[in-house]
């Protein structure tokens, strides 16, 4: 076998309260990916959307993701990668890491599975230090994992999937730039041991409201004392983005990842398509184009879709 179609989804990072350890994968939108083996040595992009990313290996973070992927495989040879883009860069969804993990479980796939997740999960965060300064595997893991995932620690890399009772994810992209660089910038670096707490009471409820399938626990746990309250200067409309949707009756939701793009959870579909006009509604007030899904969470991350 020697070429592989993928879908690699987009994902949620943070999860409200979980600052760069929990991640969501979604049902859509998704990139999809054709990848193939050729005697030609070298690694070739070919772009088939409008977004204009970079074709040098080293500066696309497929490239970069699967340079690190062939440092482990002898006698690799040339590949040929045709990327169809639907998820925005600079989206706040994970844009760089469905390149990043979608390259890796499809060559993965070529080698004959050699490698595990986890090193899949490795190989992929060089792709996302290209794309944000820092290895980070919040969007990575869950696009490769899928469903909802914790990543315990990093370094020593430790990785939980969480099991989750069905949830309808409702998701605005205001069509504005946030810079992953600039998001991380605006952080505090010390956080008051009052806010800790409030944060890691949420963290655990969280885990333990997917686990036990409890709604409102879920519903409660969705509240960050520390990262949303800064970030969220730089996404107009956000906090009546918010409070609207929990009116209209979601769980509750958050910046995605870094932003701009706001994520909300509901436990019914037409809940879910009741936050989505509550969304539209504030954009098409402000003036700022926009654009929204209503989704699920996607169970399989990265799916090969044929050979
Ligand atoms: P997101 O938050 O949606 O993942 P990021 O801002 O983290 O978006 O990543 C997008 C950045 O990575 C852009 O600067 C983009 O040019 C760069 N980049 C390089 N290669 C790719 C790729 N294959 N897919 C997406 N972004 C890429």
């Amino acid at each position: 076998m020697n070429k592989v179609k993928v879908h690699a989804p987009a994902t949620v990072a943070n999860l409200v309260c979980g600052f760069d350890v929990f991640g969501m994968a979604l049902a859509e939108p998704y990139d999809v990916m054709w990848v193939s083996l050729s005697n030609e040595p070298g690694i070739r992009f070919t772009h088939i959307d409008k977004y204009n990313l970079p074709t040098q290996p080293e500066k696309n973070v497929a490239g970069v993701a699967l340079m690190a992927m062939l440092e482990n495989v002898p006698g690799h040879k040339g590949f040929d990668v045709v990327i169809d883009k639907q998820i925005k860069p600079g989206s706040g969804l994970g844009s760089s890491a469905a390149s990043s993990a979608g390259i890796v479980v499809a060559v993965n796939h070529l080698v004959n599975n050699i490698f595990s997740r986890e090193d899949l999960v490795r190989f992929a965060m060089h792709g996302e230090k290209l794309a944000s300064g820092v290895k980070h595997a919040d969007n990575i893991t869950p696009c490769i994992f899928g469903g909802i995932t914790l990543v315990r620690s990093i370094f020593q890399l430790d990785i939980v999937p969480l099991t989750a009772p069905p949830m309808y994810v409702t998701v605005v992209h205001p069509q504005i730039e946030v810079k992953t660089s600039d998001a991380r910038q605006i952080l505090r670096k010390e956080v008051q041991l009052k806010d800790a707490i409030k944060q890691w009471g949420n963290i655990a409820g969280l885990v333990a409201g997917l686990l036990k399938e409890d709604y409102g626990l879920i519903s409660r746990s969705l509240e960050d004392v520390i990262i949303e309250p800064v970030r969220s200067m730089l996404i107009p409309g956000f906090d009546e983005v918010k409070r609207s949707c929990k009116e209209a009756g979601a769980l509750g939701g958050g910046i995605s990842g870094s932003g701009p793009s706001i994520f909300m959870l509901s436990k019914e579909e037409a809940t879910a398509k009741q936050v989505e006009n509550v969304m539209k509604d504030v954009y098409t007030r402000l003036g700022i184009e926009f654009r929204t899904y209503v989704t699920t969470v996607n169970y399989k991350g990265v799916e090969i879709i044929s050979e």
